[in-house]
């Protein structure tokens, strides 16, 4: 009985999700296909802005695919390692240093002294903090500044991301980590679909805190063994 609900269960979110990576993934395919149409149609020269827009709409759905792998993937080919949470730290902000400046936003890092470590695999844990460090600078697009702390409690350690930018309504945060849920228009919304479900299979928590026109504070908590 209680299997079978559960299997129901599992069904209904298959159906749900492949609808939903149907039609994101439709979307772009009908403006290429439109733009292949016309080009094979037309014997006058095709406007050279097209070439552009194809090319967009085809990354996109390459960036859709590769973090519906992201997400997807059960049993990935985990490498874990004991990582030094406050290199990984440092690493995430240099990737994202270039970006930044020409945001005009200034960065600070707050690093626990205690060089806490973790044993999980870098390369997943970098990708989840690259995603939190991208979307806030994708809130402040009139600059500001960027918080990352690290500090530890106990057995946890906690790693704060914190940005001035446009902050989220109650509603937006309601609907955070649902797959496909954007409010950008180039955004895939998936990147926080995938961090949350890497943090949730390294048996952390993610909480946040966010005001409209001010900010927001994303803090992921995970266990240290
Ligand atoms: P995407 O970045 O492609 O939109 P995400 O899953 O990364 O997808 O984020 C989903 C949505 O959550 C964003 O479109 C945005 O509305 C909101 N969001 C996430 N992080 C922040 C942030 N730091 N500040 C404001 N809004 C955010
Ligand atoms: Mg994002």
């Amino acid at each position: 009985m209680e299997v079978e609900l559960l299997r129901s269960e599992k069904l209904k979110i298959v159906g749900e999700m492949s609808a939903g990576f149907a039609h994101e993934i439709r979307n772009p395919l009908t403006t290429i296909r439109g733009f292949i149409q016309l080009a094979h149609e037309s014997k006058s020269k095709i406007n050279e802005d097209y070439y552009g827009l194809v090319l967009e709409e085809i990354n996109r759905v390459n960036k859709i695919i590769h973090e519906l792998l992201n997400i997807s993937n059960p049993k990935p080919l985990e490498e874990k390692t004991d990582v030094n949470i406050n290199c990984v730290l440092e690493d995430v902000i240099a990737l994202q240093e270039s970006n930044m400046r020409s945001h005009y936003i200034a960065w600070e890092l707050l690093l626990d002294p205690s060089k806490p470590t973790l044993t999980a695999d870098v390369n997943k844990l970098k990708q989840v903090l690259v995603n939190f460090v991208q979307n806030a600078i994708e809130a402040m697009t009139d600059g500001g500044s960027l918080t990352i702390r690290s500090s530890t409690e106990e057995d946890r350690l906690a790693i704060a991301i914190e940005d001035t930018g446009i902050g989220m309504s109650k509603e937006t945060i309601e609907k955070l980590a649902t797959p496909f849920f954007t409010t950008k228009a180039t955004g895939t919304g998936l990147g926080l679909t995938m961090s949350y479900r890497i943090v949730e299979e390294m048996g952390g928590t993610i909480r946040v805190d966010s005001v409209e026109g001010e900010g927001t504070t994303f803090v992921l908590v995970l266990p240290m063994h």
